[in-house]
């Protein structure tokens, strides 16, 4: 029998965890293929590592890991892709917002109709604040126009993958990882499921507003260096502006002589071209900054405990 393996990161989800095994294993039967699930506690906070340790104890597919802190949930999913041991993967939310009844369809259609990879994408994103929808749609369009990488507006993290697609993704030794983009680089075929937007069954999102953009920018440095090419861009121009601007000094010194006048605007230039400088040193430190936390090479995670 070929085996599943299920990938779930966790954090803060006491009350989601016993829920979204119930709905997994009642899902399961119907696929004629034996499951392990792997729940990450990625250090909750709550007391998510005493649930999953009782449900190890009651059903024996199910394994955890236990981390020694919060390391997101990037890490997570790496954590519980290097210890799964399934020919299928699936990395699926605790909190029910990826609907376990996709999960016969998307085996469908890797074990018969020769995909790689079935990914789940949303329909729409009713139930979402307009603001953020309005700047993931922004993200996404961006995203798409400076990296080589295809971004699926609308794509979730719920996916089932081959052992071999998921070899590809392990192969790559990031640090800072961005799982959509890794996902789309290594390639394969990739069907895509689109479903309703569910609400989280218990518990509460761990995105603010201000996360999700940190989290947009991470996705831009890791997979494109066209900022870098700006803040060169933005150079470039301004060189040409200072050549235009002295050759209007000396045309109008040669005609009217050289009244002082225009400190204002000499400030303005100043300030402005102090600005530009600052924020093209900016982008070039966080590629910087990106490159040092590579270079350090420290573990993504850290774990404390599993079975
Ligand atoms: N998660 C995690 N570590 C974190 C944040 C979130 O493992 O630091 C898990 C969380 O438990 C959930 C999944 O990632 O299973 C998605 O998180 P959430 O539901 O908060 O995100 P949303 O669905 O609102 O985008
Ligand atoms: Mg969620």
């Amino acid at each position: 029998m070929p085996k599943i393996s299920v990938v779930v990161p966790c954090y803060n989800e006491e009350e989601s965890a016993p829920l979204f095994l119930n709905e997994v294993l009642a899902v399961a039967y119907k696929i004629p293929a034996d499951f392990e699930i792997i729940f990450v506690d990625d250090g909750s906070k709550d007391s998510t590592l005493q649930v999953l340790r009782s449900l190890a104890g009651e059903h024996p597919q199910v394994r955890y890991i236990n981390f020694s802190r919060n390391f997101g949930k990037e890490a997570a999913v790496l954590a519980g892709l290097e210890h799964s041991t399934g020919d299928y993967i699936v990395v699926m939310d605790a909190d029910l917002q990826h609907p376990p009844v996709l999960l016969p369809q998307m085996y469908d259609a890797i074990v018969n109709e020769g995909f790689d990879s079935v990914a789940a994408k949303r329909k729409n994103r009713k139930g979402e604040p307009p603001i953020r929808s309005f700047f993931a749609r922004r993200f996404y369009r961006l995203i798409n126009r400076i990296s080589q990488t295809e971004m699926m507006d609308g794509a979730t993290d719920y996916r089932m993958m081959t052992r071999q697609m998921v070899d590809a993704v392990l192969s790559l030794k990031e640090y800072n990882r961005f799982t959509k983009g890794l996902f789309s680089w290594v390639g394969f075929n990739t069907k895509w499921l689109e479903y309703e937007n569910v609400p989280r069954v218990a518990g509460e999102t761990k995105w603010s507003f201000f996360s999700l953009f940190k989290y947009s920018l991470e996705g831009i440095i890791s997979f494109s260096v066209r900022p870098l090419a700006i803040s060169s861009f933005f150079g470039f121009l301004f060189c040409l502006l200072a050549f235009v601007g002295i050759a209007f000094l000396i045309i109008r010194w040669i005609m009217f002589g050289d009244p002082v006048q225009g400190w204002v605007s000499t400030a303005c230039i100043i300030l402005f071209v102090g600005g530009v400088q600052l924020f093209s040193t900016g982008i070039l430190g966080q590629y910087i900054a990106k490159s040092y936390l590579e270079v350090k090479g420290r573990p993504v995670y850290i774990i404390k405990e599993k079975k």
